[in-house]
């Protein structure tokens, strides 16, 4: 049987945001099957958000949800932590309107889940069946979903700087390898834009301590993680902004020179496509021959 799954307690740690700056308090909660993954403005009376792709609200340099006015920004390093953990439901409070960026990466957020524990639910767990290709594009960059008994994901990014140029991978993605070569992966940023993203009120609270931030040859930052770090980040982007279609996947996601707002119109379309029955959604459940582990707590 496959389960649902929630955090075994909460947990909670601070850090900054990196588009305000701002300090907050991010603390992550069980809660009940079914209800996804919920944000709670603890500073905005408890107003809560879901995790869902009919919530996205910006889309600039970081997915922000929103609805009644009020938003949560930069959810995408978080929701991947929750995805490729198999973590279904949970709460996360805060009491601004940004979750912390931490090192830039989801390994810190792994590690607090992970302190937290996993725990199995008294209710199956549903997963979207791709059927059918899906494909959204625009101009040169696009996102599509093939058929697969498994979730992998094959990223193309290009940026026209020394270090990265071009960078394609593939990888199965289950606990194992999201943990070891997705989830640590830092968000990264050029020096050039840093002046105009903070006119714009952006990247204000980033460093070489939260981002890679490159110059004009080279990173500022003493190591990269893996040499090809910044395609792995934009892995996680995916998982985290793909994760607001609302259940997990089973299909092969490809992504050639993607952002958060592709990834988030494909969010979009596995909710509808579902409707219109062009993916099922399934009961079965991870496979552990795909290595995906049963509740580590
Ligand atoms: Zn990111």
């Amino acid at each position: 049987m496959y389960y649902q799954r929630t955090l075994r307690q909460g947990i909670e740690c601070s850090g900054i945001g990196l588009h305000s700056g701002r300090k907050v308090l991010l603390r992550l909660l069980p809660a009940q099957p079914d209800t996804g993954i919920v944000f709670r403005r603890i500073d905005q009376d408890g107003y809560e958000i879901s995790a869902s792709a009919l919530n996205v609200n910006k889309v600039d340099f970081a997915t922000t949800l929103g609805a009644g006015g009020i938003q949560v920004k930069t959810v995408e390093h978080l929701l991947g932590a929750f995805y490729g953990l198999g973590v279904d439901n949970a709460v996360v409070e805060l009491d601004a309107s940004e979750v912390p960026i931490m090192d830039g990466s989801a390994a810190p957020f792994v590690y607090l889940i992970r302190e937290s524990g996993v725990i199995n639910q008294n209710r199956t767990r549903r997963y979207f069946r791709v059927t059918k290709p899906l494909e959204v594009k625009e101009a040169d960059r696009w996102i599509k979903l093939l058929p697969s008994d498994e979730l992998r994901v094959t990223y193309t990014i290009e940026f026209n700087h020394p270090m990265i140029r071009q960078q394609t991978l593939t990888i199965p993605v289950n606990e194992n390898t999201f943990v070891d070569q997705i989830a640590p992966a830092r968000t990264f940023g050029f020096m050039r834009d840093v002046e105009a993203l903070r006119v714009r009120g952006l990247a204000l609270g980033g460093s070489v301590d939260n981002a890679i931030v490159l110059g004009e040859s080279r990173a500022l930052n003493s190591d990269l993680r893996f040499l090809n770090e910044f395609v792995r980040h934009k892995m996680l982007d995916v998982l985290g902004d793909i994760s607001l279609a609302g259940f997990p996947l089973k299909a092969h996601l490809l992504v050639h020179k993607g952002g958060h707002r592709l990834h988030t119109q494909m969010a979009r379309l596995l909710r509808t496509s579902m409707a219109s029955n062009q993916i099922e959604s399934s009961k079965e459940s991870w496979s552990p021959a795909l290595g995906l582990a049963p509740p580590f707590a």
